[in-house]
C-alpha cells in the first residue's frame, strides 16, 4: 500500500505514483495542468515541491517531443531520473535536508504568480529552505514568538539585527559584561561608521536607563540575560516597560536561558535573540543563531539577511532541528547540576565567590527568581589565586574540556581573561570586569557526582 499526502491542502489525484522499495518515500507526479498541482506553500515547510510532468512547461522534459532534443548521455547524466518529480518524503519520520541553493519554476507565468504572492514556494536559497524553515517553525512555538529568522551564527543574528534596526546618527543602549564581540561591533562598525552613539549601563540600573530613554532619542536596547560571564539579569518586564513608554525596541540576548529557562517575549521585550550554538543545537557541532518576535520585526531583520546573506546552511538546520528535540530534558540536567556545583562551590575554602543567579547572594537574585524556571548550565567562579593558580586549577580538572563556548553536552572550562581578553592590558580587563582569579564551568550533561569529584581534587590541590 503507498499513500499519496498532499503538501498544501491542495488536492490533486496523481496519475504516477512509485514507491522506493523497501522504503515509505512515495515519489509523486502530480496530474493536470499545473494550476491543479499539488505544490507546497511558503508556510508549509514539507520539502517535496511537485512539477507537472504533463504540461507543456520547461517541466516537461523528459516526456513526448522534447526528448528527441536531447539525445545525449551528457544531457541524460544532468537531467535524466530528475525532470519528472521530486520526492515528497512525508513518511520519513525526520526532517529531510533539502540541499539545495535554488528551486525552479514551471513557466514565466508561474514565476510572476510568485513574484505577486499569489504562487507560495522557495526561490532561492539566500531567501529560504525549508529544513531551516522547520527549524524556525519549531523556535518560534517555544519562544510564543508570531515570527522567528534563524542564521547561520549568532554574531550573524546579533549585527544584522542592529543593520537593519539601528539607523545612522542612532542611539542605543547596551549593557556592561555584554558579549565580546556584540561589543566590538557596536564600537568598531555601529560608532566609527555609522556615527550611532551609545549609552552603557549596569544591567540593574533602572534608573540609569529611564534617563538614558529620555536625554536620548533611543532607538533600540540591547541586553543579554543572563549575562556572560557574571550571569547578571536584567529586570526584563521593567526594561521592557520603559523601553515601550519611551518608543525604543527591546531586545534581550537569552541564550544562556533558553526558552525552555525563560521566554523574554512573553515577560514584554519585543524581540529575543539567542546563539543556537549553545543550548539550542547543543552538541558543540555547529552554529547557529536566531531572532524572534513581531512579524513586523523580524521581517526587517529578514530584509536586511536578504541583502547580508548570512543564511544557515540545511545541514546545520538538520542538526540544530535534532539537537532542539532534547533541549528540554538537557536544560533541565545541566538546571541541576550547575545548581549543585554552585552550591558546592560556595562551601569550599579556596572559592572566594560564586556567580549563579540561582544563589541568593547573586545580585540579580530576585530578578532571575520572577522570570526564570531554571538558572542554567553556567557557573563562574573566583579562586583564592592569581591568573597562574587559577591557571592550575584549570589544568588539573580531568573531565571538561578547555574550551571556549557553552551549552553542549560536553562540559566545558575557561579562564576568561585567558581564552577572550589575552590580547588585552590588564588593565583593560580590569576595566571591564574581567578577573584573572575568575573561573566560567559550563556544565554538560555528565553526571553530577563525577564532575564535583572531579572539580574537588583541582581546587584541594592548587
Ligand atoms: C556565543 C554567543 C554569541 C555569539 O554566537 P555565535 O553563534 O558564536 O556567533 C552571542 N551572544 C552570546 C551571549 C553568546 O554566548
Amino acid at each position: 500500500m503507498w499513500r499519496v499526502r498532499n503538501a498544501g491542502g491542495l488536492t490533486s489525484t496523481p496519475t504516477c505514483s512509485t514507491r522506493a522499495h523497501g522504503s515509505r518515500c512515495v515519489l509523486v507526479r502530480a496530474a493536470g495542468g499545473k494550476r491543479e498541482s499539488a505544490r507546497t506553500s511558503s508556510l508549509d515547510t514539507s520539502p517535496g515541491v511537485d512539477k507537472s510532468s504533463s504540461g507543456s512547461g520547461n517541466g516537461a522534459f523528459g516526456s513526448g517531443g522534447a526528448e528527441g532534443l536531447f539525445a545525449s548521455s551528457g544531457t541524460d547524466c544532468v537531467h535524466k531520473g530528475e525532470r519528472k518529480g521530486r520526492p515528497r518524503i512525508k513518511d520519513a519520520l525526520t526532517t529531510p535536508i533539502v540541499q539545495t541553493s535554488t528551486y525552479w519554476f514551471e513557466d514565466t507565468e508561474e514565476l510572476i504568480e510568485y513574484q505577486e504572492g499569489r504562487y507560495q514556494s522557495y526561490e532561492y536559497g539566500r531567501y529560504g529552505n525549508p529544513t531551516v524553515r522547520v527549524c524556525e517553525e519549531k523556535i518560534a512555538e517555544l519562544e510564543k514568538a508570531e515570527e522567528c529568522l534563524v542564521s547561520g551564527s549568532g554574531m550573524n543574528t546579533a549585527t544584522t539585527m542592529l543593520l537593519a534596526l539601528v539607523p545612522q546618527h542612532g542611539h542605543i543602549i547596551t549593557t556592561t559584561d555584554c558579549y565580546r564581540r556584540t561589543r566590538q561591533f557596536i564600537q568598531t562598525f555601529l560608532a566609527d561608521k555609522m556615527n550611532v552613539t551609545a549609552t552603557v549601563l549596569d544591567p540593574s540600573d533602572l534608573e540609569g536607563l529611564e534617563r538614558a530613554l529620555k536625554e536620548n532619542d533611543v532607538t533600540l536596547y540591547f541586553s543579554e540575560s543572563p549575562t556572560n560571564p557574571y550571569l547578571r539579569c536584567i529586570d526584563v518586564p521593567t526594561v521592557s516597560r520603559l523601553c515601550r513608554e519611551n518608543g525604543a525596541i527591546s531586545v534581550v540576548d537569552g541564550t544562556f536561558a533558553t526558552p525552555v529557562n525563560q521566554k523574554p517575549l512573553e515577560l514584554g521585550v519585543d524581540l529575543v535573540i539567542s546563539s543556537g550554538t549553545k543550548y539550542m543545537a547543543g552538541h558543540n557541532d555547529v552554529l547557529c543563531g536566531y531572532i524572534a518576535g513581531s512579524k513586523e520585526l523580524v521581517g526587517q531583520v529578514k530584509h536586511m539577511q536578504n541583502i547580508l546573506g548570512g543564511v544557515m546552511d540545511p545541514h546545520a538546520g538538520y542538526l540544530l532541528l535534532r539537537g532542539m528535540k532534547t533541549l528540554e530534558l538537557r536544560i533541565a540536567r545541566q538546571n541541576e547540576t550547575a545548581m549543585r556545583m554552585a552550591l558546592a562551590l560556595q562551601d569550599h575554602p579556596r572559592v572566594k565567590v560564586v556567580h549563579y543567579p540561582g544563589l541568593p547572594s547573586h545580585p540579580d537574585y530576585e530578578n532571575a527568581k520572577n522570570q526564570m524556571r531554571g538558572y542554567g548550565g553556567v557557573v563562574s567562579f573566583e579562586v583564592d589565586g592569581d591568573l597562574w593558580q587559577t591557571a592550575k586549577v584549570i589544568d588539573s580538572v580531568r573531565l571538561p574540556y578547555i574550551a571556549p563556548s557553552l551549552g553542549g553536552v560536553e562540559s566545558l572550562i575557561e579562564q576568561p581573561t585567558v581564552v577572550s581578553y589575552w590580547d588585552q592590558p590588564a588593565e583593560t580587563r580590569a576595566e571591564i570586569g574581567i578577573k584573572d582569579s575568575l573561573i566560567r564551568y559550563a556544565c554538560g550533561i555528565e553526571n553530577f557526582e563525577d564532575l564535583w569529584a572531579d572539580l574537588k581534587q583541582a581546587l584541594d590541590g592548587f
